[in-house]
């Protein structure tokens, strides 16, 4: 059988046993097993569930890494393939099945040759959905335990041609955040709110002062960001004023120090807006993800791979940040890295369903783009 073909029955059995967040017990099983069929060194339990595979040639210390996620989602399947989810209520709705077997196909590939210098990670990552993956890997060592130089990471990205890259470098992905801000008050009867303290006029003010952060505190152009309030609980009744509201919120944005400083507004106009009614608060920020961030040189050397490989014309270096977010980004505060995104198909035809979506699929015709993308950048960087 053909590499390529190989590659495709690898996509479509991981495709079938989808597995989510840390208990992907049987893909991480199948791949450490592959990479033990090529020659490859295995370390497991890297971030629970996670792999590393170490190919070294040569003499050389230089190294590069290599990361492919390969979690599932809790998503019913409405495909009706033959490799369809054997798996209840659990789907590959990312791709993640592609990411893995592109590398695969890469450990491959790169198993069998002796011309090249130096040592190649191959990192398989769990629980990139639950954004905590990465950090797993990281907290087990990935980069104190081994002498990573930099890392690359590949996203497919539907909507955009089969093949052709977004490679920038900068900002390419948002962080996410969370808060959680309670107002706390006397309460009281709804007929004497002059008796007690009344939290609910002073929670809905909240919600509109904090929007005034995104539309006149940050520059519109440079340093967008969303700001949602998405949910009030509160434990009054109809004719009960309430002790105690909650306000939760989710906030976007694509550099470390917008997000800080959103951190800080929230609880400037919270303070503010309770104090001038003689209320407390508490207030919670949480980081779940911090923002995609790409490195110059990485990003450079990545644009150039795809340009050979793929023509000048399907590498977009000038494209727009997206709003959503990748645990990767962990790994980039670690050392120099790249997040590439690569078209799975435009909308409409094959691969073009988006992401999530229970009839979504992985496009096979990108899994050897993949894998030769991969096969080149470590003939490039580690070069005899
Ligand atoms: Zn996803
Ligand atoms: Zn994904």
């Amino acid at each position: 059988m053909s590499l390529s073909n190989e590659i495709i029955e690898w996509r479509h059995h991981l495709h079938s046993i989808p597995e989510i967040g840390f208990k992907e017990k049987s893909t991480s099983e199948f791949i450490a097993r592959k990479l033990e069929e090529f020659g490859i060194e295995v370390v497991r339990g890297i971030g629970k569930t996670g792999i590393v595979g170490i190919l070294s040639r040569g003499t050389s210390t230089e190294s590069i890494a290599i990361r492919a996620d390969f979690d599932a989602l809790p998503i019913e399947e409405k495909n009706d393939f033959s490799y369809v989810s054997k798996n209840n209520g659990m789907m590959h709705g990312c791709g993640h099945d592609g990411h893995a077997s592109m590398l695969l196909g890469a450990a491959y590939q790169l198993s069998l040759q002796n011309d090249f210098d130096g040592t190649v990670y191959f990192v398989f990552q769990p629980a990139e959905e639950l954004g905590t993956g990465a950090k797993a890997m990281i907290e087990d060592g990935l980069f104190t335990r081994w002498k990573i130089d930099a890392i690359y990471a590949m996203h497919n990205l539907p909507g955009i041609d089969v093949g052709s890259f977004l490679i920038s470098p900068g900002s390419v992905m948002a962080s996410e955040n969370h808060f959680k801000i309670e107002v706390l008050a006397d309460g009281g009867h709804a007929a004497m709110p002059h008796l007690g303290s009344d939290p609910m006029i002073t929670a809905c003010s909240i919600v509109p002062a904090l929007q005034s952060i995104i539309t006149r505190n940050l520059d519109a152009i440079n340093e967008p960001a969303i700001l949602s309030v998405t949910d009030i609980k509160t434990n009054g009744g109809a004719n009960v004023i309430p002790t105690i509201i909650t306000l939760t919120g989710d906030t976007r944005c694509f550099s470390d120090e917008t997000q800080e400083y959103i951190k800080n507004a929230i609880e400037r106009v919270v303070s503010g807006v309770t104090s001038a009614a003689g209320l407390a608060y508490n207030y919670e920020f949480s980081n779940c993800v911090l923002s995609t961030i790409n490195d110059a040189k990485t990003s450079e050397i990545a644009a150039r791979i795809a340009k050979k490989l793929v023509g000048e014309s399907k590498v977009n270096e000038n494209f727009k940040p997206y709003c959503i977010s990748e645990d990767f980004a962990f790994m980039q505060r670690e050392v120099p890295s790249c997040y590439i995104l690569v078209g799975n198909g435009l909308t409409g035809k094959k691969g073009g369903v988006p992401l999530h979506q229970p009839n979504y699929d992985f496009n096979d015709d990108l899994l050897q783009v993949g894998t030769n993308f991969w096969v080149n950048l470590v003939y490039d960087q580690l070069a005899k």
